[in-house]
């Protein structure tokens, strides 16, 4: 039984990117614990089939390329003209680029664009959304970032940039807006087998929750994208109201350990 069942009752939230994955995962639980929700996507066949499939007058889809500050900004005046307010802005859309291991092959128009969307459309995303919240004196801007922000060499040199870039962000808009009351956090997801993901590794998704698992620290746990929902929930909602300035890592532990030297010599393994 669900010990908080009302967590986010009187919220209302954007998610961008909430047509997908984590996203989708979000608004699912936003939607559950109360929270009236304006998904902002790219995808329309799917936010409008999400929508249709969570059966509530308290969720809406608006078209919006997180590129575009226009879009962004009628993502923001929807909410407020739909549902009177905007608590939580989720700025979460997010795309990997091109896997740019090698900095002499790596493409050009590809780290802009990468860029672009990760990292501009985020700090769109946190302009609008403190265009409304400072008057209101409240508010709760998220946004996701990625393990990338805390491991290195393990992503493409693009994205890893893109979510550092988010992390500075963050914690810049944590100090200028604490004196509003508002509270600015990041999430850092470890991988999980969202569309993103599985399409990037050109793998299905039983292969990739297989490749995850093997590699946790925390043995036999798959993770979900839903995990990640939940620590926007937690942060979205007043149970985390001291808390703005964080990079929370979600990834079971990953990102403490460095395997490199038990790999050469499996001294940690019996
Ligand atoms: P996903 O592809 O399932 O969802 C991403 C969503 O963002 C999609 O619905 C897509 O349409 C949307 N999007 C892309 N470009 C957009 C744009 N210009 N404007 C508006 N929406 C746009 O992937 P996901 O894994 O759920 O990714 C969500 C976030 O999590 C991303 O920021 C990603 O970088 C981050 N992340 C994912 C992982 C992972 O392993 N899946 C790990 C760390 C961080």
């Amino acid at each position: 039984m669900d010990a908080l069942p009302n967590r986010l009752e009187g919220k209302v939230a954007i998610v961008t990117g909430g047509a997908s994955g984590i996203g989708e995962s979000t608004v699912r639980l936003f939607v559950k614990y109360g929270a009236k929700v304006v998904i902002a996507d790219i995808q329309d066949d799917l936010g409008v089939t999400l929508c249709n499939d969570l059966v509530s007058e308290n969720v809406f889809y608006v078209h919006c390329d997180v590129t575009q500050e226009s879009d962004v900004k009628n993502a923001v005046d929807t909410a407020v003209s739909m549902f009177g307010k905007l608590d939580i802005m989720f700025n979460n859309a997010g795309i990997p680029g091109n896997l740019d291991f090698k900095i002499l092959e790596s493409d050009n128009e590809n780290f802009k664009r990468v860029f672009d969307v990760n990292t501009f459309g985020s700090f769109l995303g946190a302009k609008h959304a403190a265009r409304v919240m400072i008057p209101a004196k409240r508010g709760v801007i998220l946004f996701t970032s990625s393990v990338a922000s805390v491991v290195s060499g393990e992503s493409p040199h693009s994205y890893t940039v893109s979510k550092h870039a988010v992390v500075g962000l963050m914690k810049n808009l944590c100090v200028e807006l604490g004196q509003y009351g508002i509270r600015v956090n990041c999430i850092s997801p470890g991988s999980v087998s969202t569309p993103l993901l599985t399409n990037a590794m050109g793998l299905e998704k039983a292969a990739v929750d297989g490749i995850l698992c093997a590699s946790a620290v925390l043995n036999e746990v798959v993770p979900t994208a839903e995990d990640i929902g939940e620590a926007a929930v937690y942060l979205g909602s007043d149970a985390s109201k001291f808390v703005s300035g964080i990079n929370l890592v979600v990834d079971g532990g990953y990102s403490t350990t460095n395997p490199t030297y038990s790999s050469i010599w499996q001294w940690t393994v019996t």
